[in-house]
Parts: C-alpha cells; structure tokens; sequence
C-alpha cells in the first residue's frame, strides 16, 4: 500500500544541541502522524536524533547522503554500512544539491542507490528538472531520463522499497513553490513512467513526494492532490511549529 511521507532535510545546518532541542520540540506538536516522518541531520548528528525518533511510532532516521562504494580509500566520505550501522533506514539519494555541487550524476545515483539497498535502507531518490528545461517544456523527458538511468535497472522486489521526491530545482530554496497542478501533472507523469515500467500495481504503491519550498501554508493544498504522497521539506523542516504543521497535512 503507498505510504504518505514527510521527510525533513536540515541540509548542513544545526549543531548537535540545536538539533536535538529542535526534534525534542518538533516531537512534543506531534502526536499520532498520518503516515511517516523522516528526518535527515547532518551526519555527526544521526545517532542523536535517531535516538530519539525512535522512541517514537512513525518517526524514522534518515541520511542525506552515502558513498557508493562499500569500504576503503575514500577519505571524508560515509558508506552505507556505516549509515545502517547507526540506525539510518533511509537515505537521501540524489539531492539537486549533490547533483549540482559534487557533480553526481545519474550513473554514480543508480550505485549509491544499490549500496543503500543493500544494506536494507530505502532510498528517497529525488529528481527534477532546472528552470530553463521547464520553461522549454521538456521537464517530464528530463526528470524520465533522471529516473530510467537511475532506478530503473532494480528488480521490482527492490524499486518497491524506494521513494521518489519530485524537486523542481528552481522551487528548491526559492520560495517559489510549483502550483499543485504543476506538482500533480509531474507525479502523475511519474507514475505513468513506473506502471509502464514495473506495472500498475507497483506504481499505485509507490510513494511520491513534492519538495521545493513547501511550508506550512501550502502544504495541505500540494498534498491533497491524488498523486502527491507528501513532502520532501528544507527550510521548513528546521522550525519545529512549521514541520509539524507539513507532517499535520499528511492525507
Ligand atoms: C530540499 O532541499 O529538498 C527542499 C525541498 O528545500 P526547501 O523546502 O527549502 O525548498
């Protein structure tokens, strides 16, 4: 059955003590959530907060980012095993972020998928497309390839664990929100692309979420549409009042 999912992504930002008073007040506005919530320190902080999540039910731990690698020479960086290692169930794979910054591209997404994969977390694999390719009204061509060249070579066993996130990159960080009819005619594009892929069954079950400058305001309007399974939250994630307000819209 598709989940409804909120996930909070802090991004670089929050010290431990700042990280660990925001979850223990964000946990304080929330009392029995919709479907899942997800949270995403920075690394230092993961067992911290993963503690405390997890003395709660629907609260789990995610990473922002992993290696693709399993082990070895890859100084600064943090393999799956490590994440799992530490209580992570899910990671953010594929960030425009990451995309952008450290140059990665669908290929190295499609590794880092397989790592997380196997060590038994899920991916959030998030795509979507720059400004310009909207504008020349090729975002669906752009964001399938996105996925094609990196989810689609799982096995359904497997594609049925991830969870997509739909970015417009010029709505990230911008507060320049897509519409909720732009945001539906991409996740219903998505999961025309997965029926077509894995069957309908498998795309009816799969959870899609919206980010790009969701807030408290307009969240419930995103995620009332059919195809939108909740959020993938930034800035908003990291005021409690707010978060809670975006994980109390889940439908
Ligand atoms: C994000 O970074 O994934 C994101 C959606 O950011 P914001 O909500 O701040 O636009």
């Amino acid at each position: 059955m598709r989940q409804q999912i909120v996930a909070g992504n802090w991004k670089m930002n929050k010290t431990l003590d700042e990280g660990v008073e925001l979850t223990k007040a964000f946990l304080e506005k929330v009392e029995n959530p919709n479907g899942l919530v997800v949270v995403a320190p920075t690394f230092p902080l993961l067992r911290d907060i993963g503690k405390l999540l997890k003395a709660r039910k629907s609260f789990h731990l995610a990473a922002q980012n992993c290696h693709q690698e399993e082990k070895g020479a890859f100084t600064g960086e943090v393999s799956a095993d490590v994440l799992a290692s530490v209580g992570c169930e899910f990671v953010i794979i594929g960030h425009s972020e990451r995309r952008q910054h450290f140059k990665e591209r669908n290929e190295i997404l499609a590794a880092k998928v397989n790592v997380c994969l196997a060590r038994g977390m899920r991916p959030i694999f998030c795509c979507g497309e720059p400004l310009p390719i909207r504008e020349a009204d090729t975002h669906v061509g752009f964001v399938a390839k996105q996925l094609k060249t990196g989810l689609f070579h799982l096995k359904e066993a497997d594609f049925r664990k991830v969870v997509i996130a739909y970015e417009p990159i010029w709505a990230i960080g911008t507060g320049r929100t897509a519409s909720s009819a732009q945001a539906q005619e991409m996740h219903h594009a998505i999961r025309v692309l997965v029926a077509k892929k894995y069957g309908k069954v498998v795309a009816d079950d799969t959870s899609i979420l919206y980010g790009g400058s969701c807030n408290a305001q307009n969240a419930v309007e995103l995620f009332s549409q059919p195809d939108v399974d909740g959020g993938l939250i930034g800035g908003a994630s990291l005021k409690a009042e707010d978060f809670a307000a975006i994980v109390a819209a889940m439908k």
